[in-house]
């Protein structure tokens, strides 16, 4: 549940559009880049893109859904066989137990099928409120909030989007900013963004034409050749999102 959104300005609310219109401009095609091909796919690789790339759940999920196609099949299962699947996976023991915890609620609950709110998602093991958004943007085109991982949380300060310090506060500032419609394309253009010009260590900052609009360093570091200095520390100043696995044990009913 979500108290009223923090109150922002329309010159706010103005900058957020051209920044959002400036993002969709430069990355047309931007998406979840997670592989899947049915809801319980996207759920089960969200919940192992935990502190891990996309890339490396993708190079593991075609022989992972070939061997269990269903979620039926991952509740049959136990997460001693799920485990050989997801070993190039960082935290594959606990991930294994998430995938087939949450399988058999979706089994037992849900008639197999993935929920299609966040309350129902939030019951299932390793689902934090970022998987399920996840889920419900790109599954059913249900818009309840924004995804706030690290790409998202880094951007959305450089940007000066948010001066918030948890995820859930800066979700809480962009649904404040972007029309609700939007909230799930702006995920993917800030993390398409995050991904190919402003990474963690530094990217194109004096060079980039939508950095320098819009983001605070660009114009610093296009005067300090120390960028990179600039970055890690601004970067120390604020703890960072530390994705987690959560650890939440299936509701007994
Ligand atoms: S200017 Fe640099 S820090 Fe700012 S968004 Fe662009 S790449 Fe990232």
């Amino acid at each position: 549940m979500i108290d009223a959104l923090p109150r922002k300005t329309s010159a706010q609310r103005l900058r957020a559009g051209h920044i959002l219109a400036d993002l969709k401009a430069r990355y047309p095609d931007a998406h979840c880049e997670l592989n899947w091909s049915a809801p319980h796919e996207l759920l089960i690789a969200t919940i192992l893109s935990a502190q891990c790339t996309d890339v490396s759940v993708n190079r593991a999920t075609p022989a992972l859904f070939a061997a269990f196609p269903t979620p039926h099949a991952f509740a049959r299962a136990t997460a001693l066989e799920i485990e050989p699947y997801v070993r190039s996976i960082g935290l594959f023991r606990n991930k294994a137990k998430a995938i087939h915890a949450s399988c058999c609620l979706l089994v037992e609950q849900f008639g197999g099928e993935v929920p299609r709110t966040m309350d129902e998602l939030l019951l299932l093991r390793g689902v934090a409120r970022k998987t399920a958004n996840v889920v419900l943007s790109n599954c059913f085109d249900s818009h309840v909030g924004v995804v706030v991982d690290t790409h998202v949380d880094r951007l959305a300060h450089r940007f000066a989007l948010t001066n918030a310090t948890t995820p859930m506060a800066i979700e809480r500032d962009l649904m404040a900013l972007f029309p609700q419609p939007e909230w799930g394309l702006l995920s993917h253009l800030l993390i398409f963004h995050g991904r190919r010009a402003c990474k963690a260590r530094g990217g194109d900052c004096a060079h980039d034409a939508i950095c320098q609009k819009y983001c605070s360093q660009a114009r610093s570091k296009a005067k300090t050749p120390t960028a990179p200095k600039a970055l890690s520390a601004a970067k120390k100043s604020r703890a960072p999102i530390v994705k987690k696995v959560a650890r939440k044990s299936a509701p007994r009913r």
